[in-house]
């Protein structure tokens, strides 16, 4: 299941989202060879409307199972957003789809996790610069 909320369940209160969005939903196996996703995404995330936008924030659990780049060593790598958060403009040239009411948080949390891939060196007594 994608990680979505309708934002009329926003207009009285905060909701809060918790679960698991499968590797296949992320749709980052290809991205990065030496990166590999065995195990879904874990999700703790409050959502709450923040003068014209939604204000998403929370925490982000994904372990990968990487290859070191150097020595070709496999070795894991839990990627943690601790406090994660992200902010959705419901207005102007960056605004959000709206489709039926509900938004997709999908996306914000793909690309951020791109960005947070390590870098594919295992970190060993020789894996100095
Ligand atoms: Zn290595």
């Amino acid at each position: 299941m994608p990680i979505t909320f309708n934002i009329r369940h926003l207009e009285e209160k905060s909701l809060s989202l918790e679960g698991e969005l499968s590797c296949a939903e992320l749709d980052l196996a290809n991205v990065d060879e030496l990166i590999h996703l065995s195990q879904p995404l874990s999700y703790e995330l409050n959502v709450e409307k923040f003068e014209r936008g939604i204000l998403v924030q929370g925490k982000l659990r994904l372990p990968l199972e990487c290859e070191c780049a150097r020595c070709l060593k496999p070795f894991p790598h839990l990627l943690t957003f601790d406090p994660w958060a992200c902010h959705l403009a419901l207005e102007g040239e960056e605004k959000i789809a709206i489709i039926n009411d509900f938004v997709d948080l999908t996306p914000s949390i793909r690309e951020d996790i791109l960005l947070g891939f390590p870098n594919s060196r295992c970190v060993g007594p020789n894996a100095r610069d």
